[in-house]
C-alpha cells in the first residue's frame, strides 16, 4: 500500500507532525519505535520529571504525561501509530521505502523526527559497570536504593547535567558535578538553582577517565585538564549528561548531514537534500533542542509536506 506520508519518531516533533498531517486528511502512518536508541516512545521527555517551560501548563507538567497527551491527540486526530523501529530507508526514488525487519512500506513523502540519543564517554570500566552504577538518566535511575544517601557524580555542564545534579541531590549524600571547563553551558535559571544547592559541589576543569569498582561502581577517577593530575572521587553513581547524538543511522548517509551527523534542512524550512523528505526536531537541530522548538518544527514539516503533496 502506498502511504501519503510516513512519520518516523515519537517525540514532540513526530506527534505534532502527526496531528497536523492527520488534520490535513493525509492519513499519516507513524513509526514510533520500540525503545529505539534506548528511549521509549515519547522521546527524551520520557526520561525527565517536571517540564516547566512548555507553554500552556502554568504549574508545569511531567514529561511522560505531556508526551502521552501529545500521542493521544495524534490518535484522536486520525494518525495511525505503530510501535516499530525503522531500520532502513530507500530514498533514491519516489515512492520512498522504509523498512522494519522483514516488512517494507512505501510512501510519497517522509517526515524524519527521530531525535537524538544520550552520548557515552567510553572511559575505562564503562562497559563493565554500565547500569551497575553508571547511567545516562538520573530521573530514570536516581531514586534506586543503591544511590540513596551515597555520594554521586554527574558529568557535564549543560541543562541536563544541572537538572540531573539537582534531582540527585534529593537522594544523595553529596553530588559532585564534574565539568571540563570553568563555565557552564546551562541556562542562567538552572545555574542559579545549582549554585544555591549546598549538597552539590562543582569540580571545574576535570574530565572522567575511569569508572572504578568491581561488581558495582565505587568511585570515579578524574583528571585535571590543566595539570593532568588525577584523583578518585568516591561515588556509588556516575551519571552522564554530555549531550546527544542524532538518530540517523538507519538513513545510511542518503541525506546531507552536517559534521556532527545532524540532518541539514534548507534554512527556514524542513526540506532536506531529498525532495519529498522532511526533517524536524532534534535530529536536525543542534542549536535550540527544546520540546517547544521540536513541536514547532514538527508543525513546519507537516505544512511543508502538505504543500509538497498538493503540488505533486
Ligand atoms: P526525541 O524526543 O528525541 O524523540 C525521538 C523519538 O524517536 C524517540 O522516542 C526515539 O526512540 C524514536 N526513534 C529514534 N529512532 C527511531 C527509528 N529508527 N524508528 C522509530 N523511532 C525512532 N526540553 C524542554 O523544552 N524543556 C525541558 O524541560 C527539557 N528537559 C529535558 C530533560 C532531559 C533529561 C533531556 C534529555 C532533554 C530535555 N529537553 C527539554 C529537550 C527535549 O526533550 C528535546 O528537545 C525534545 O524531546 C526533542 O524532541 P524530538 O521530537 O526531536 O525527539
Ligand atoms: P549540551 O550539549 O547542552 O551539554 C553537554 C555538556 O556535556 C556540555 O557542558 C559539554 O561541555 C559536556 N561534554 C560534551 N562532551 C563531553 C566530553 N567528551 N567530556 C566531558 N564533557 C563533555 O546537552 P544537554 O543534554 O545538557 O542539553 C541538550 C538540550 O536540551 C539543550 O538545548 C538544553 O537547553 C535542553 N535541556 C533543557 C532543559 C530545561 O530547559 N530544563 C533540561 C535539559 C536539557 P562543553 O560545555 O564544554 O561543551
Amino acid at each position: 500500500m502506498l502511504e501519503n506520508v510516513i512519520i518516523i519518531g515519537a517525540g514532540p516533533a513526530a506527534y505534532t507532525a502527526a496531528i497536523y498531517t492527520a488534520r490535513a486528511e493525509l492519513k499519516p502512518l507513524v513509526f514510533e519505535g520500540f525503545l529505539a536508541g534506548g528511549i521509549p516512545a515519547g522521546g527524551q521527555l520520557m526520561t525527565t520529571s517536571e517540564i516547566e517551560n512548555f507553554p500552556g501548563f502554568p504549574d508545569g507538567i511531567s514529561g511522560p504525561e505531556l508526551m502521552m497527551n501529545m500521542r493521544q491527540q495524534a490518535l484522536n486526530c486520525g494518525a495511525r501509530i505503530e510501535s516499530k523501529t525503522i531500520d532502513r530507508a530507500g530514498l533514491s526514488d519516489s515512492p520512498f521505502l522504509v523498512g522494519c525487519e522483514t516488512e517494507e512500506y512505501q510512501c510519497r513523502s517522509l517526515i524524519i523526527a527521530t531525535g537524538a540519543t544520550a552520548r557515552r564517554l567510553k572511559i575505562a570500566g564503562e562497559d563493565r559497570l554500565w547500569q551497575k552504577g553508571i547511567s545516562a538518566c538520573a530521573v530514570c535511575d536516581g531514586a534506586l536504593p543503591m544511590f540513596r544517601n551515597k555520594p554521586l557524580v554527574v558529568i557535564g555542564g549543560g541543562d541536563s547535567a544541572v537538572e540531573e545534579a539537582l534531582y540527585l541531590s534529593k537522594f544523595a549524600s553529596k553530588v559532585h558535578l564534574i565539568h571540563r571547563r570553568e563555565s557552564l553551558r546551562a541556562s542562567k535559571a538552572m545555574q542559579k538553582r545549582l549554585l544555591e544547592n549546598d549538597r552539590i559541589e562543582i569540580v571545574w576543569n576535570h574530565i572522567p577517565v575511569e569508572a572504578v569498582g568491581d561488581k558495582f561502581l565505587t568511585g570515579v577517577k578524574i583528571r585535571d585538564v590543566k595539570d593532568h593530575s588525577e584523583k578518585i572521587i568516591e561515588s556509588s553513581g556516575l551519571f552522564y549528561a554530555v549531550g546527544h547524538i542524532p538518530n540517523t543511522i538507519f538513513l545510511n548517509n542518503q541525506l546531507e548531514m552536517d559534521d556532527l551527523g545532524y540532518i541539514v534542512t534548507r534554512a527556514g524550512t524542513t526540506h532536506t537534500s531529498k525532495i519529498g523528505v522532511f526533517a524536524c526536531g532534534d535530529v536536525q537541530d543542534k542549536r535550540y533542542r527544546q520540546a517547544i522548538t521540536a513541536a514547532g518544527s514538527g508543525c513546519m514539516a507537516a505544512i511543508d509536506c502538505e504543500h509538497f503533496l498538493s503540488e505533486e
